[in-house]
């Protein structure tokens, strides 16, 4: 990670490298292909909400107009733009702000707060802002939405190709995203060690493992990184070495990390001997319809047949799924105040997933980034009392 945000530091120094800005699960290997250093601000917001300023930053973007109640990934973002602030510079010495981007590039797969938060940005340093509008809510997805989204995709190479200074080449793309594919395959085998029990992760260690899957997928590196941890999760299945101390029960977390509090939760779960082993959002960076000899295509369907894009019942489908291979013993919904896009239980699914598989669940209220959703006290409560529950149920 040190690596690859030096080499993106290095490259807003100069101008014949181009850094482009992309959302989280956009098309990062068009970007790629075409030499882009790419950068992703979610995880630079997920930086700020990990090292606990992000609260603190809110306010500043609020106060130019970005509401309290929208994503506080986009306004601890801002706020820290605005205050000139970066967790990067006390990662890693010598790096003084986020790279400057030549274009910013955003698909609304996920939400349209990502188009937002891309365009006051486009409009501050001045660069092109392109988007690939993806269908949102979807049960089925068919082949006019498919094909639809591939041809969005295509037709950012165009005016990508003008800022990069670099020709398309086919060839490049399949190789990125070859080792995108290989990249997904690792991470999905690294999530899957979980459903061995005692599982050798937990969501927390996941919410940090996952880095290289964002921002490096594409690269040689990521799959050498996943496929180091692989072997090692790997014989920490052999010794049967749990990542909680003598596991009691497997939990399942929907939703948002609160990613102030990634520590404290951990050992509030450990404590009680229970092991959030597997996340929808850990998961949501598992993109194996990426082929390289179909390139936009396979690109359009993995990002659009997305979790948090898809419609009530395709979720639970996959939820009932998750509940089977973990092996687990209840969910955790994390209602998260100002992310209504990763938040599952506004629309009874809790209850209708209890309904129909009798696995108990808990909505716990909170935010990624803005600690002021949260109270401390409140969710161990709830935690300790669910713990309960499960233990009745036993
Ligand atoms: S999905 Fe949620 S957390 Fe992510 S950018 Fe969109 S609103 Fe923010």
């Amino acid at each position: 990670m040190a690596d690859y945000y030096y080499k993106l530091d290095s490259a807003t120094k100069t101008d014949s490298e181009k850094v482009a800005w992309c959302s989280s699960v956009g098309p990062a290997e068009i970007l790629r292909s075409l030499g882009f250093h790419v950068y992703f601000p979610e995880n630079h917001s997920a930086m700020l909400g990990a090292s606990r300023i992000a609260t603190d930053l809110i306010p500043y973007a609020n106060a130019v107009g970005y509401s309290p109640e929208v994503c506080s990934y986009l306004t601890s973002d801002i706020g820290a733009y605005l205050r000139k602030v970066t967790p990067l510079s006390k990662a890693y010495e010598g790096i003084k702000s986020i790279p400057k981007p030549d274009v910013l590039v955003f698909n609304t797969n996920q939400c349209r707060d990502v188009q937002d938060w891309f365009a006051f940005y486009a409009k501050e340093f001045n660069v092109p802002l392109l988007g690939v509008y993806t269908y949102r809510n979807i049960n089925d997805i068919t082949e006019t939405h498919v094909k639809s989204i591939a041809q969005q995709i295509e037709s950012l190479i165009e005016p990508l190709e003008k800022i990069s200074g670099n020709t398309f080449n086919k060839m490049e793309l399949k190789k990125v995203l070859s080792l995108s594919r290989q990249c997904s395959n690792l991470w999905k085998k690294v999530l899957d060690t979980a459903s061995a029990t005692p599982s050798p992760l937990t969501f927390f260690d996941g919410s940090i493992q996952m880095g290289p899957a964002v921002v490096l997928r594409g690269t040689q590196q990521a799959v050498d990184y996943y496929t180091l941890l692989l072997s090692e999760l790997e014989d920490r299945i052999k010794k049967s070495e749990g990542a909680v101390e003598d596991e009691r029960f497997r939990l399942y977390w929907d939703g948002m990390p609160i990613w102030g509090r990634l520590r404290a939760h951990s050992e509030i779960f450990a404590t009680q001997r229970a092991c959030v082993v597997a996340s929808t959002y850990c998961n949501s960076w598992i993109f194996t319809d990426f082929d390289a000899n179909d390139p936009f295509i396979s690109m359009a369907k993995a990002y659009t047949k997305l979790f948090i894009a898809r419609a009530d019942e395709a979720k639970e489908n996959y939820l009932k799924k998750m509940i089977d291979f973990f092996k687990v013993d209840g969910i955790i919904y994390h209602d998260s105040k100002t992310c209504s896009n990763n938040t599952n239980s506004r629309y009874a699914m809790p209850q209708r997933l209890e309904d129909e598989t009798e696995i108990p669940s808990l909505v716990v209220n909170g935010d990624l980034n803005d600690l002021r959703c949260l109270s401390d006290e409140q969710f161990k409560t709830n935690i300790d009392a669910f713990i309960e529950q499960l233990e009745g149920n036993k």
